[in-house]
């Protein structure tokens, strides 16, 4: 470990300011690659978020936030937009350097993410309410949209910034403040963009971010009275938690939660690409997306030859320094995440998989630290196995054989997730058979893993509530209020009853 000398020290971001913990703990930010700690951030507390929750109610009900036009709000977030563009490769660094994942990816990522903040920046002033043509001849009666409130955003550490825009841009948008809790294992990307947020114009207490464990200052913020709505991306059993205690207060709650996609593989599709998508699906990352697809469902009369050419390519893939541009598989993101999935790999071996590749932690080559772990295929699963119902979230395929449409329909679905599916097939009628009968989110054909600011992105079942990006994405952090006036001009007939 680096002396905390040499730690960068990061402090919480509260009313425009850098604010020190109220209790003064901090928690060690450790690379995964080197396995040696490079920055500390807050242990913040029930206090540290009471008073960013309250930094966020001032500005929305007495700062120069509650009374900006729509039009300069939106004006506001597309600047923020420009400034994480000009910081896309620093911004990538930082998150590699907190979850170990490909430099080459988190880059492509750091330089897609502004499209959330100029797509819903140019959303905010268009959202319009309406003249209902009321059954009431003397009545006029006509909608408005209103913020939410105080959204509090609880974010994972698989892809830090991408999340907090997912939530983030719609909240600010709709012209919420927000008080942001990033994954205590990569908190520094977040409060290096509230520094770009305070640039870019939001006025103080309208972006805060405070750092710390998830059940310390995460269920500070899912308890604070302050808070009109929690937005949420981890896992099903955080989230069904955070559910449970927000639902006391009845406030509002959306849930990004885990997966067990299915990506299913029928005879009849292009093999070289489906044998790339069944790849990217899961290894990609490091099996550390919420959509990987690890349930690989592919179809016997080419189950064999499938998985021979899978293992071939996956087993001379390059492991090793993920800031290197020839690296294809990097560290696990962290020790516990680490520890779970060599875990995993013992359940799938006890309950009579056969790991084809793999199988095991990843040493040698002048690999550094200790968190490799190595691409895994395990076939004979069958779908009631462990390996094939729970969420690992790490780099272990689990292949398993179908007969026809109907047997990978049931296996796609025999799961209590429902995030994401994938389908292969050069048949056209069986696509969009195949993705009205799959439930899940999102269903990607003879591709996966895309994702836009223009596709609602969410999932069904154990996978979450709710519907992140789009247009619709706005009226999550929105409330309708319906207006009625009278034209009546005269007292009721009757004042007791209902008009
Ligand atoms: P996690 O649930 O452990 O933590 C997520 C966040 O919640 C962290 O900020 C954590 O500090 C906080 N948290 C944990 N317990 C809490 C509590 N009781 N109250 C309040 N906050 C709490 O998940 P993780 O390990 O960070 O991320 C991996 C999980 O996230 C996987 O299950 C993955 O599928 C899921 N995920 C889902 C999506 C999606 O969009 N559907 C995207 C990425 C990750």
């Amino acid at each position: 470990m680096a002396s905390s000398q040499e730690l960068e020290i990061y402090r919480h971001f509260i009313d425009g300011a850098w604010a020190d913990p109220v209790d003064g703990e901090w928690i060690e930010s450790v690379n995964p690659y080197t396995g040696t700690a490079w920055s500390k951030v807050p242990r913040g507390t029930a206090a540290d978020v009471d008073r960013a929750v309250r930094a966020a109610q001032r500005a929305m009900s007495e700062g120069p936030w509650a009374t900006m036009t729509a039009t300069d709000r939106g004006k506001v977030l597309r600047r923020f937009g420009d400034l994480i563009e000009q910081n896309a490769e620093r911004l990538a660094r930082i998150e590699v350097r907190d979850n170990g994942k490909l430099f080459t990816e988190m880059h492509g990522q750091l330089r897609y993410i502004p499209n959330w903040w100029w797509y819903f920046g140019g959303m905010a002033d268009k959202v319009e309410g309406g003249v209902v043509p009321i059954d009431k001849p003397d009545m006029f009666g006509f909608t408005q949209y209103e913020p939410a409130g105080v959204v509090g955003a609880i974010t994972a550490w698989n892809s830090p910034l991408l999340f907090v825009s997912l939530k983030c841009a719609p909240a600010l948008a709709a012209g919420c403040s927000v008080v942001l809790k990033p994954s205590e294992f990569t908190s520094a990307s977040s409060l290096e963009i509230a520094a770009l947020a305070k640039e870019a114009g939001f006025p103080d207490g309208v972006f805060n971010v405070v750092t710390g464990l998830g059940p310390e200052a995460g269920a500070a913020l899912v308890e604070h009275p302050g808070v009109a709505k929690i937005s949420f991306t981890g896992s099903d059993a955080a989230g069904a938690q955070i559910y449970a205690r927000a639902g006391q207060d009845l406030k509002r709650v959306s849930l990004e939660l885990g997966g067990k996609s299915p990506n299913i593989v029928f005879e009849d599709c292009n093999l070289d690409a489906a044998v790339a998508g069944a790849i990217s699906g899961i290894f990609a990352a490091n099996g550390q997306s919420c959509i990987a697809g690890s349930r690989l469902v592919v179809q016997n009369s080419i189950r064999e030859e499938f998985t021979q050419r899978l293992v071939e390519r996956v087993g001379s893939a390059r492991i090793g320094d993920p800031m290197l541009p020839e690296t294809e598989v990097g560290p696990i993101a962290n020790k516990p995440q680490y520890e779970k999935v060599l875990r995993y790999i013992e359940i799938a071996k006890a309950d009579g998989a056969h790991c084809a590749l793999g199988g095991k932690a990843a040493t040698g080559h002048g690999l550094q630290g200790d968190h490799f772990i190595e691409p895994t295929i395990f076939t004979d699963v069958t779908n009631d196995m462990r390996i094939a119902q729970e969420e690992v979230f790490g780099p272990i395929l689990s292949i398993i054989g179908f007969d026809d449409e109907a047997d990978a329909v049931r296996i796609a679905n025999d799961v209590s997730f429902g995030l994401a599916a994938g389908v292969w097939t050069s048949d056209i009628a069986r696509s969009l058979r195949m993705t009205r009968a799959i439930k899940a989110g999102m269903v990607w054909v003879n591709t996966y893993r895309a994702v836009s600011f223009m596709m609602p992105f969410g999932g069904m079942k154990r996978s979450g509530i709710g519907r992140e990006c789009g247009k619709d994405a706005i009226y999550e952090f929105l409330e309708t209020k319906a207006v009625w006036i009278s034209m009546a001009g005269e007292a009721p007939a009757n004042a007791f009853v209902m008009r």
